[in-house]
């Protein structure tokens, strides 16, 4: 290991990005991955390799309306490395997906899988769509010619997709019929994040959540907090944000605000969060229900004043211009990317520890590894069996994290990353370069 001499040139990207675009998150993957390579003794040819993707996949998807027009909507899968298995990460459908998006994001899984430990690579994929503006129907006709489009460069051993934002167990299983019906049997691996009747694993959908919280357990923990009365702030009451307050609430910890894109809720002594709906249950309806109490922003609850930060709604949202005035003394990250590069200095420069979305949030992706193996072997597992080995699972990923942090070094996320990139490294070292 050697320090990072990332500052000069870190200094010079800030005061670039204060005249230009915000980066973009594949601009901010590249960065954080050359930013990682300085700190970690990786052939430079491997990280060469890691720069690119494999393949990034675009298709067309016509879409027959509801009121019988068609519209043709761009629809993408980027494969970005397979060295440890096959391709693996969500499906998003959301209006800013782009080819370069779902490239960053896929880099992110691959270090996901690794950090985690799990046989497989990194992919991500999507349609450029507003899913709120679709009825259940167009969404399935959508889901079913995806399936089709993408056929080819998916599969259980090739690249297996799962939810991601503004998809669920329900589009899973749309795909999951649409890729059998065509390969004329069943096909349970094909996806994971199915509903558990045909195929899907138990505690799949806590999964991402339950892993935050075991993570800010953990992270407290390393900092010498005591998890009861731990001040926590969530933003996002999704699946992830909604399932990690309610198990950090359940251990003991004032859950002291929460929101969704309307808005937060906030109350200093601790929310009755059995009281505010969750996106499932009622959407956007976080700062709509009776009593709720004292009423804040989403760009307030990120300065709040808390032991714990959690950003669990959507990328980029703390960056250079909020970064020095976060608050909380530990940001744990709920959803993949809410840190910029230029923010993630500012924080360690302000000594504020980010421990990153490809730790943080892998229980999903581990569940979905556990899902997998089900399928494969036609088991099922229980609840309690899956959030035993999650469990540990999250446990040993942290201490292999902790094991390489050293805090005058580097931060949490370059420990991750150097996790992630040596056990790469050393499958393409074992695999070679073919021919
Ligand atoms: N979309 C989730 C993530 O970003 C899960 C991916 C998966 O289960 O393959 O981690």
């Amino acid at each position: 290991m050697q320090r990072h001499t990332a500052q000069s040139a870190d200094a010079e990207r800030t005061s670039e990005t204060t005249t230009s675009e915000p980066s973009s998150t594949l601009e901010d993957a590249l960065l954080q991955l050359e930013r990682a390579a300085e700190l970690v003794d990786v052939d430079p040819n491997v990280i060469e390799r890691l720069r690119h993707p494999t393949r990034v996949v675009q298709v067309s998807v016509p879409l027959r309306r509801d009121s019988g027009e068609v519209e043709v909507l761009s629809g993408y899968r980027a494969q970005h490395d397979d060295v440890r298995g096959p391709y693996k990460g969500g499906l998003r459908y959301h209006p800013a997906v782009t080819a370069e998006e779902c490239t960053g994001l896929a880099m992110w899984m691959t270090w996901k899988c690794a950090v985690m430990d799990l046989p497989f690579g990194g992919a991500k994929g999507g349609i450029a769509v507003d899913p709120k503006a679709l009825s259940a129907a167009e969404t399935e006709r959508l889901t079913r010619r995806f399936a089709e489009e993408i056929r080819d460069v998916i599969g259980p051993t090739r690249d297996v997709p799962a939810p991601d934002m503004g998809t669920d167990a329900q589009t899973m299983a749309w795909f999951m019929d649409a890729y059998s019906m065509q390969e004329g049997e069943t096909i349970p691996g094909v996806v994971t994040g199915k509903p558990p009747v045909i195929g899907g694993s138990e505690g799949r959908e806590e999964a991402p959540g339950r892993s935050v919280a075991i993570v800010a357990r953990e992270a407290a923990r390393y900092y010498g907090k005591s998890i009861d009365g731990l001040t926590v702030a969530v933003q996002g009451f999704g699946s992830v944000g909604a399932n990690a307050a309610r198990l950090l609430d359940e251990w003991g910890a004032a859950v002291v605000a929460v929101s969704d894109v309307g808005g937060a809720v906030y109350d200093p002594t601790g929310l009755e969060l059995s009281a505010i709906p969750d996106h499932e249950t009622q959407p956007e309806a976080v700062t709509t229900f009776e009593d709720a109490p004292e009423q804040r922003s989403n760009a307030e609850l990120l300065e709040l004043d808390v032991d714990i930060l959690i950003p669990a709604a959507i990328g980029g949202v703390i960056t250079e211009a909020n970064a020095d005035v976060i608050a909380a003394d530990i940001i744990v990250e709920g959803a993949n990317g809410p840190t910029t590069f230029d923010a993630d200095t500012v924080l360690e420069d302000r000594g504020v520890p980010v421990i990153p979305d490809i730790l943080a949030n892998a229980g999903g992706v581990t569940v979905s590894y556990f899902e997998w193996l089900q399928d494969i072997n036609r088991q099922s597992w229980t609840e309690a069996e899956i959030e035993a080995k999650l469990t540990t699972k999250m446990q040993s990923a942290w201490e292999d994290v902790e094991a390489v942090y050293d805090p005058a070094m580097m931060t949490w996320r370059d420990a991750a990353y150097a996790v992630a990139l040596s056990r790469i490294a050393r499958a393409k070292g074992a695999r070679g370069l073919w021919p």
